[in-house]
């Protein structure tokens, strides 16, 4: 079992390595879109971002890594010229010369056994990052299965008074909201908010990510009366955990559909470090101890705490 002092040093390497990798993303002025079938889209900036990421992890051994992309793909759709590509980008975002096939060692840089696991999302919302909306990096880390700590660069996200933001924290450890462009971190916490009627809601903008119909329904019932922005990515996390809206609700959008971890982890301990509640729309806690995916949970239920057993209830009267 790793000590406090450990997760301490791996958080920081964690940031650095995701504040590299949101500087990388909008480097890239326009990504061009490379179709993984019957996946999300992907673009350059998702590998260089994950070859920032697992280059980091490099410095802990031990370590297991649970990320999102290969080089597999890369290779077969960009070839050599986009390994360069690729590269030269991360080159520049690290500041130190990179060889290709570092760029693909450190990209395949996955597995392990580790008590502790980085669950990677090089570019989470990459439809949203290709429209110009909202994007996440994220890094979270897992402990025996559960999240202890999360890192989501938010280089489109303003909030604590900077445009771009890192979101980071986790249970014990608090939450803060640090400027991508530097200076320090500041603390932030969930909403005060209590009662329904001023409750802001929040959801995917990809329809097929979820139920918007239910959102709907679940708000009337429930008397959720804030507003329901839809953006991507686990920025609906990242607003949360900064007061800025107090539910994020994520139905599935088909029974068989289960949830990646990495699309959960950093989000879910960060909002538990600023005092917010997650659950799936059971009330169940997340069970991130079942592999790559939230195998036994149906769906996201992201609140301020207060607002929890009342949307709660509503959804379980089905
Ligand atoms: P969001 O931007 O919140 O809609 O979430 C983006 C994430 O949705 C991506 O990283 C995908 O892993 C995930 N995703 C892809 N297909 C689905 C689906 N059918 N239901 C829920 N999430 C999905
Ligand atoms: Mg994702």
């Amino acid at each position: 079992m790793a000590s406090h002092s450990d997760l301490s040093v791996v958080l920081d390497a964690v940031r650095a390595a995701v504040r590299d990798a949101s500087a990388l993303c909008l480097a890239v002025g326009d990504p061009e879109r490379m179709e993984k079938m019957g996946h999300e889209p992907v673009t350059l900036a998702d590998y260089g971002s994950q070859a920032i990421i697992l280059r980091a992890a490099t410095g802990f051994p031990d370590d297991r890594i649970v990320a999102e992309e290969g080089s597999a793909h890369l290779l077969a759709a960009g070839g050599a010229e986009a390994v360069g590509e690729i590269a030269g980008l991360v080159g520049r975002a690290v500041g130190v010369p990179c060889a290709p096939p570092e760029v693909i060692e450190w990209i395949d840089r996955t597995g392990g056994e580790g008590g502790r696991t980085w669950a990677v999302d090089p570019i989470d919302g990459t439809r949203g990052f290709l429209r110009g909306d909202q994007f996440a990096v994220a890094v979270g880390l897992l402990e025996d299965g559960v999240p202890v700590a999360g890192v989501l660069g938010c280089p489109r996200f303003d909030a604590a008074g900077a445009a771009g933001v890192m979101l980071w924290g986790g249970p014990g450890l608090g939450a803060f909201a640090e400027p991508l462009d530097g200076g320090e971190p500041v603390a932030v916490t969930v909403s005060a908010v209590t009662g329904p009627e001023a409750a802001r809601v929040l959801g995917s903008v990809e329809s097929a990510h979820g139920d918007p119909a239910l959102v709907r329904e679940v708000m009337d019932r429930a008397g959720l009366g804030g507003g329901w922005v839809r953006i991507d990515s686990q920025v609906k996390y990242a607003a949360v955990a900064a007061g800025l809206a107090e539910v994020y609700i994520r139905p599935r959008n088909r029974p068989d559909w289960r949830e990646r971890i990495w699309d959960h982890a950093a989000g879910a301990a960060i909002v538990a470090g600023a005092g917010g509640r997650v659950t799936d729309l059971d009330g169940k806690d997340l069970d991130f101890t079942l592999g790559p995916t939230l195998e036994d949970n149906r769906g996201v239920l992201v609140t301020n705490g207060a607002v929890h057993d009342l949307v709660l209830g509503v959804l379980q009267e089905g």
